[in-house]
């Protein structure tokens, strides 16, 4: 979204719908977002973003800033080597974990990327180095004509190795290196002028990430990939007219963890929560806390609901898990406590406070069974 609202900026400065005094605007707008995103990364102690921001604003720097004291050969110089060292410190990103922004590991890659960057200077106030590294790095093996000659060959084979990489990575950080890579390089193919534009893109993504990923951590659950206890808040505020909620308990879960260990226990439960997720009549599930779980059925009826639950109470208890430590198979089952919201009932946690108490009645009358 923020790449293409980017583009269509762009495209409207182009025809000349943009007024000037936007265009010198958003010239700042990269420094502005690298610096929000440079915070808002030592803030959540994201050292990996603090990382790729300043890879980007020094490169943008390399653009917009750096031809005041350096030698034409070194502004060109500079310029060409951003399309080696934006991928590659991403891509190397992608693999390392996070280790903070002012741990050990986390200030020694701040220097690593200092290093690299000083050293870029060093050559770029050389006019016989810079020239000889940009014969080398402008390299086009095959000629192609008009604006597919304005991209070095070998750095755009560098951008596509690196944005398979990060897909395949598939995380939401490395989803955002992946989307800074295209508007970096395709700015060459329309016009280098644009390039404002295509920083202001590349940040907002990692922005974007960032934000992202914060949503992900207030309203996922870490462990089973559901929504969690705070999502349901949100979800149950929504609730009207016709309703159904379900709670679901694992049966003699602690039994099982102590002779199967926590981490079979956490199989486990990633396991029913699989099963949940894909539960069908139109239920919603999420982690209540610890192994238990609730699910909504938004206008849907009692009888439906009671099938649906039926099928997936004996779709966990026919299930069997494999333990690691063995060749054994284990099964377990789960108790379900169903409620309908009743005529005058307007307070959708009374109607959840009621299916836990079936629930407890399933449990008192034998669990694996769905109680109405
Ligand atoms: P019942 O059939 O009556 O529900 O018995 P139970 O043993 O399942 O119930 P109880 O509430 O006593 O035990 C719940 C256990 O769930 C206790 C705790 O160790 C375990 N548990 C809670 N959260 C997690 C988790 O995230 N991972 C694992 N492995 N275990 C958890
Ligand atoms: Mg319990
Ligand atoms: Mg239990």
């Amino acid at each position: 979204m923020i790449l293409s609202a980017v583009t269509a900026l762009a495209f409207a400065s182009r025809a000349g719908i943009l007024p000037g005094g936007l265009l010198g605007f958003v010239e700042y707008r990269p420094f502005l977002f690298a610096v929000l995103g440079v915070v808002l990364g030592g803030w959540f102690n994201r050292g990996r973003v603090v990382y790729a921001m300043l890879v980007l604003i020094i490169c943008y720097w390399f653009f917009i800033g750096a031809p005041d004291f350096l030698p034409p050969e070194g502004v060109s110089f500079l310029k060409v080597a951003t399309l080696y060292i934006i991928p590659v410190n991403l891509v190397l990103m992608a693999f390392m974990s996070e280790r903070g922004v002012f741990r050990k590991r986390g200030v020694a890659r701040l220097l690593f990327l200092a290093l690299q960057f000083f050293a870029l200077m060093l050559f770029a106030t050389r006019p016989d180095v810079s020239e000889a590294l940009n014969r080398l790095l402008e390299i086009r093996f095959i000629p192609l004509g008009g604006r597919a000659d304005a991209l070095p060959q070998m750095a755009v084979l560098l951008a596509v190795v690196a944005m398979v990489v990060l897909l395949a990575r598939g995380r939401s950080l490395e989803f955002a290196f992946f989307c800074t890579l295209l508007p970096v390089f395709s700015v060459f193919l329309v016009d280098a002028r644009y390039i404002s534009f295509a920083y202001l893109g590349a940040t907002g993504v990692i922005l974007g990430g960032v934000v992202q990923e914060a949503w992900r951590m207030a309203f996922v659950d870490d462990l089973t990939g559901l929504s969690g206890r705070r999502a349901l808040g949100h979800a149950m505020a929504e609730l009207g007219g016709k309703y159904c909620i379900a709670m679901l308990d694992v049966d003699h879960f602690k039994k099982f963890n102590d002779s199967h260990g926590h981490d079979v226990g956490d199989m486990v439960l990633r396991k029913v929560a699989r099963e949940l997720a894909h539960c069908g009549g139109g239920g919603k599930a999420f982690r209540y806390g610890g192994e238990e779980f609730s699910i909504l059925f938004a206008g849907r009826d009692r009888s439906k609901v009671l099938e649906t639950l039926e099928n997936l109470r004996k779709k966990i208890a026919g299930s069997k898990i494999a333990l690691p430590e063995s060749n054994r198979e284990v099964g377990i089952t789960v108790s379900i406590g169903l409620a309908e919201r009743g005529a005058d009932e307007d307070d959708p946690w009374v109607v959840l406070k009621e299916a836990d108490e079936k629930l407890f009645a399933a449990k008192q009358a034998g669990r694996n069974r769905v109680t109405v």
